[in-house]
């Protein structure tokens, strides 16, 4: 088996999401104890937070990189950036890794694509809705993104911000997003992407008909399988 690289902390509320998910995947899956070995860095946030803020993306890409050389060099097989927003410097962190690194888009891709929808709404950070990152990973995959209007997704990343990656959960906030979700229905979503890894905390599938895509736990789903393939 591969060991698990997870860039986290960003935030640690949806790191746990990863950890739980591939060890209680593998043992329903298996029945034993014999998960993969994961090692978890977790990040100063406030560092990444305030970058972002800045527009400072390739300081944000440097320290992501080292923080994954460190995981490869205490034993990492490949490695997870265990946040949506950060994927927007994937290819530069990759490229400067010596292990390979899923994505969490393409992740998401996949399972919408086995969903058969074609048409998704997309909730996430502003960085994830109003930057093309996103976005054009999944309309490679022939899949079209509507995402809120902009006032909506300011309200949704203050959620986030403020309330999510703290651990908060209220219930006046998982209204707000609901009616978000709803007005992207109308504009003709068939699905709606939970396009940050703390959202799954506020919105779960019993408050929304519509198919929930949970990031987090598709990534974690994707390198627990890729953990279980033979080493080539
Ligand atoms: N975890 C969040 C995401 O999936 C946002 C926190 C961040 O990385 O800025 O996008």
């Amino acid at each position: 088996m591969k060991k698990i690289g997870i860039l986290g902390g960003m935030s640690p509320e949806s790191t746990t999401l990863y950890y739980e998910h591939i060890t209680r995947t593998y043992t329903a899956r298996f029945g034993d104890y014999g998960y993969p070995e994961i090692l978890i860095y977790s990040v100063n946030f406030q560092k990444f937070v305030d970058w972002q803020h800045n527009g400072q993306w390739n300081e944000a890409a440097r320290e992501m990189a080292e923080a994954l050389e460190r995981l490869r060099v205490a034993g990492a097989d490949f490695g997870l950036i265990a946040t949506n927003t950060m994927h927007i410097v994937f290819d530069e962190v990759q490229r400067n890794v010596q292990m390979p690194l899923l994505s969490i888009i393409q992740a998401t891709a996949e399972a919408i694509g086995a969903a058969g929808l074609r048409s998704v709404g997309l909730l996430g950070t502003v960085f994830t809705m109003s930057e093309p990152f996103f976005r054009e990973g999944l309309e490679r995959s022939g899949i079209t993104v509507l995402v809120p209007e902009s006032d909506a997704q300011q309200r949704v990343n203050d959620v986030i911000y403020q309330e999510l990656c703290r651990g908060e959960i209220r219930p006046v906030s998982r209204q707000m997003f609901l009616e978000v979700i709803d007005g992207l229905r109308q504009r003709g979503a068939q699905g709606i992407i939970l396009g940050c890894t703390e959202i799954p905390l506020l919105v779960e599938p019993q408050h929304c008909d519509l198919p929930l895509f949970n990031t987090a736990l598709l990534h974690a789903g994707k390198a627990l399988d890729f953990a279980l393939l033979p080493t080539q």
